[in-house]
């Protein structure tokens, strides 16, 4: 295989698993002067987490980019009249492990079209992390994208070589689902999801009786929702979330702004701005459900289906829950802090702990690097100062955008760009 052809395929192969935002994030900038193998600019190396929070960059290909399927919101779909190209298993090996010690990367994102079967797929999806570990004693991050319907063997497989698994939900509801991809069944993903967490589990449970026992999956296991390519409301999405965090211990559910790619009446039209900021909003919704003790029905429910874009979901809840404010700084429960706009758990636990030892001031907070331009109409403390009065929703909410310039709001239209 020639070293053009081989650098053809990286890059029809890298662009075109740009869509999967499931290891998030950005590009690299490096390049290659010499015009050695290798070269990572616009090469796909995108960046992820391990299991102990480390940031990885990571070679980020599909295996192929032939389908059998023709899912409308893909840009793989074996309809669409793209390039194609496939890697073989060994090519797929030999330029991981030359990126790796060009210290390019630390780890391999693998996914593919389906070509064949799913089983046929998955087979050479293991096959690479297979050989990466056996044969090239590669330590590095893994992360293999299961192929919906692969056998239960072949899952197991998976999770023996890889540290991350993940099967994409892809369209939030069952629905949309059947609109778009009509050949697919929500149960092609949820299956594979089932055999992960059980096998994950088990392999626990054995590993604290024999040492010895491998890891499964140690990484865990996450999943993708396009948003907006179906029409489904805010609540919908986060209720399917709640579900696959709730049943399948999922470590994370990332949300990826339907980028327009084709001209089909099911779907937004070409140009159609990307939902940025929609996306921002859902992944602060899964925060505050992850690690505030927010549940979904508080900041979705049938009146308001949808979120609002010009504040973030804790703020919007207080403003719709003024009658729970405000707080009191020197006496609420962890909880009710947690609540507080503009207050994240850092600055909670600051709070907690400084108040075993003195009754705090608006003064104390500030020089503990509390920040509370939005906090302060929401807090009392010390003094029972209250910056909000006699305001309601709407008029507090008109005054905090008065007095903050969104940063969001620059992002507003702007295209999904994962490789800048
Ligand atoms: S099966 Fe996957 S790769 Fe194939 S068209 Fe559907 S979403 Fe795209």
């Amino acid at each position: 295989m020639s070293f053009e052809r081989t650098q053809e395929k990286l890059k029809i192969l890298a662009d075109a698993a740009k869509y999967d935002v499931s290891c998030a994030s950005s590009g690299s900038k490096r390049s290659n002067a010499s015009k050695g193998l290798g070269d990572a600019t616009g090469m796909g190396i995108c960046h992820s987490y391990t299991e102990d929070g480390r940031c990885v960059s990571l070679l980020k290909i599909l295996l192929t980019n032939y389908c059998i399927f023709d899912c409308a919101y893909c840009v793989t779909r074996k309809s669409n009249d793209i390039k194609r190209a496939a890697f073989q298993v060994q090519e797929v090996v030999d330029l991981t492990i030359n990126f790796y010690r060009r210290n390019y990367i630390e780890g391999l994102f693998l996914s593919s079209g389906i070509f064949k079967s799913a089983d046929y797929t998955m087979e050479r999806l293991v096959a690479v992390a297979k050989k990466l570990r056996l044969e090239e004693n590669f330590n590095g991050y893994i992360h293999l994208k299961s192929i919906p319907g692969a056998s239960d063997e072949l899952m197991r497989e998976a999770g023996l070589y890889a540290d991350r698994l993940s099967v994409n939900i892809e369209i939030p509801t069952r629905e949309g689902l059947k609109l778009l991809a009509p050949e697919k069944k929500r149960e092609d993903f949820i299956n594979p999801m089932v055999k992960v967490k059980n096998e994950i589990i088990l392999y626990k449970s054995e590993k604290d009786i024999i040492k010895s026992t491998p890891k499964f999956a140690p990484g865990g296991q996450s999943t993708q929702m396009i948003i907006g390519a179906s029409g489904e409301s805010d609540q919908q999405i986060m209720w399917t979330s709640n579900y696959f965090y709730k049943n399948f211990n999922l470590k994370r559910v990332y949300y990826s702004g339907y980028i327009p790619i084709s001209y089909d009446p099911r779907l937004p039209q070409i140009g159609t701005d990307v939902p940025m900021l929609r996306e921002n909003r859902l992944y602060q919704t899964d925060w505050l459900m992850r690690f505030y003790g927010f549940e979904v029905h508080e900041i979705l429910n049938n009146e308001h289906q949808n979120l609002d874009l010009d504040v973030d979901p804790k703020l919007g809840w207080a403003l719709r829950n003024l009658d729970q404010f405000p707080v009191d700084v020197n006496r609420a429960e962890k909880r009710m802090l947690a609540r507080v706009p503009g207050l994240g758990m850092k600055s909670v636990h600051k709070i907690i702990e400084a108040r075993r030892f003195r009754s705090l001031n608006w003064e104390h907070l500030h020089r503990m690097g509390v920040a509370l331009n939005r906090a302060k109409y929401f807090l009392i403390c010390e003094s029972r100062d209250f910056e909000r009065r006699d305001l309601t929703g709407p008029q507090l909410k008109s005054l905090i955008l008065q007095n903050s310039t969104s940063k969001y709001q620059k992002v507003l239209s702007s295209q999904l760009n994962l490789f800048e």
